[in-house]
């Protein structure tokens, strides 16, 4: 990570702490690794992320509808599905720095490494010549076939490794790419293991393996074992969705980027149910979909990027993220997978409960398959967050840190603040309030001097501040600043309403996806 951005980073998290929106969880007792709590205004935020997806899902397509699934699930689920037997990442520890690391994120970066340089000799050759070629470039400049070779050997070197589950093999990979370790640089490196992320507990009161029950790792589980309740007794038809938010837990080796990576997340799942031989419409039908969604935030088209997967889960025949241009670079923001009938046909065989779809257009009975977005709400937060905070230097020479989130998912649309603690203005204040408080979530706020008052509503993101002085209780006025624009007018009470609602309404945006 370049200075600069690691210096950002830095800045949105301590930002973060210091407006209310994330805490390091018990914090009191130095806090618990990779679990976060979020504040006051982060559980608005957040609340309002988890809004725009889920009337995305539920409300602009009629055949998808949202559940709420219970965390705990019965444990053979977790057989079945595949995360007690495979549900690992490799790891290895340095033994001189005794930090641990996935092994497969150590070769990653390698491989990252090497597409960097390819891109400086992109980049290079770009400048130096007109009508540049890149695809002729990269095909035949012996630097970047070079680079270029050396991925693609190790790729496969890691695809085997992980498919064969083989992981001397992946150690020897570790020790032919000579990696270090990147605190204590050198390169004494223990076996690679695997490591299952699933967190357990037991159920009930004695402590026997048989009560042995998992917290559920991601939530889709919790759709797939309630297939058949949902299509039944909500009459779906094929092609349908099950939308679900929920938490979900997984004991990750390293969990060092903030709300990036933590030990319990949320995540905002769709299961698309499909006829067989219909996935593949669906998947790019969806993996559209799914970045427009993204994109209708405003936050930059250029921050996203699809990513596809070339070495696919087993339960997969296409998959690919979306990515988001995160403080540390471009990084996994959704995943859009195929999931075939894996899931619903080993339910089945599991449980043995039928788990098909009876057809009437074909008369015949089948397993369907699965089109499946998964977002991370965490990740969601963090992309706006991190997008938004801006440090702005303005005209008079003075400084702002603004956070510029998407006026809908803003913590609080509009601040009232009467210009002075006495007069009537408070009073005054607040039968505006009344007035705004049933559409808008307001902040009042009376103490400090009107500019402090409006720099603290930016670094919260706040889209609007009413001041109310003594003009308004004579002629029922306010003062409207915006808070990207900085711009201020006198409008009258009335009309606040709808100078605010067409920006900050959920329903607008909706439309422009
Ligand atoms: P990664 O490769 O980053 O570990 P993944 O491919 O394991 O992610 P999925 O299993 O596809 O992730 O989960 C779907 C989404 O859930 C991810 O796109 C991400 O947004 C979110 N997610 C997964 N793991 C975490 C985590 N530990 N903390 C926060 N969000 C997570």
């Amino acid at each position: 990570m370049a200075n600069t951005e690691d210096n950002l980073f830095k800045n949105v998290i301590s930002h973060s702490k210091e407006y209310g929106f994330i805490f390091p969880s018990s914090e009191i007792y130095d806090g618990l690794s990779a679990v976060y709590d979020y504040g006051q205004n982060g559980a608005e935020l957040k609340n309002n992320i988890k809004e725009y997806w889920w009337k995305f899902m539920t409300l602009l397509h009629d055949n998808i509808v949202g559940i709420d699934a219970a965390i705990f699930m019965h444990p053979t689920t977790w057989k079945a599905s595949g995360h007690v037997d495979a549900f690992n990442d490799p790891m290895i520890d340095n033994k001189d720095s005794k930090k641990r690391y996935r092994a497969d994120q150590l070769i990653e970066g390698v491989i990252e490494k090497l597409e960097e340089k390819i891109e400086k000799e992109v980049e290079k050759a770009a400048k130096r010549f007109e009508n540049f070629d890149r695809a002729m470039f990269v095909s035949t400049n012996p630097r970047v076939v070079e680079y270029q070779k050396k991925i693609d050997e190790i790729n496969t070197r890691l695809k085997d490794a992980m498919a064969n589950n083989d992981m001397a093999a992946m150690k020897q990979l570790i020790d032919d790419l000579e990696i270090a370790d990147p605190i204590s640089g050198t390169k004494n490196w223990t076996d690679v293991r695997q490591f299952n992320l699933m967190f357990s507990t037991e159920m009930g009161s004695v402590a026997d393996d048989a009560n042995k029950i998992y917290l559920r790792p991601e939530t889709a589980q919790g759709i797939f074992v309630n297939f058949l309740n949902v299509q039944k007794t909500g009459r779906m038809k094929i092609p349908f969705g099950i939308a679900q938010i929920g938490k979900a837990f997984r004991n990750e080796i390293v969990a060092r980027q903030f709300i990036f990576r933590m030990r319990e997340f949320e995540q905002m799942e769709m299961q698309f149910f499909v006829k067989p031989g219909e996935e593949m419409k669906w998947y790019e039908f969806w993996k559209a979909k799914r970045l427009k969604w993204h994109q209708a935030l405003g936050l930059g088209t250029d921050n996203y990027r699809y990513h596809d997967h070339l070495n696919l889960a087993h339960y997969a025949n296409a998959a690919c993220d979306i990515q988001f241009n995160f403080p540390m670079g471009f990084r996994e923001l959704e995943g859009i997978h195929s999931r075939t009938d894996f899931d619903l046909k080993s339910h089945e065989k599991f449980s043995g409960k039928k788990l098909q779809y009876f057809d009437s257009e074909d008369n015949q009975n089948y397993i369907p398959y699965v089109v499946e977005t998964s977002v991370g709400l965490d990740r969601m937060f963090l992309s706006v967050l991190a997008s938004s905070y801006k440090e702005e230097k303005l005209e008079d020479g003075s400084e702002r840190v603004v956070l510029k989130i998407p006026a809908p998912l803003a913590p609080n649309k509009v601040a009232i603040l009467p210009l002075m603690k006495k007069d009537g203005l408070p009073e005054k204040a607040h039968e505006i309030m009344n007035l705004l408080k049933f559409d808008f979530r307001c902040f009042y706020e009376e103490k400090d001097a009107i500019g402090k008052r409006y720099r603290r509503q930016d670094a919260i993101g706040t889209p609007y501040c009413i001041t109310v002085d003594h003009q308004t209780l004579q002629d029922n006025t306010v003062t409207i600043r915006n808070r990207d624009t900085m711009k201020q007018e006198r409008v009258a009470i009335s009309e606040v309403k709808a100078i605010i609602s067409e920006s900050v309404s959920m329903a607008e945006l909706l439309k422009t996806i």
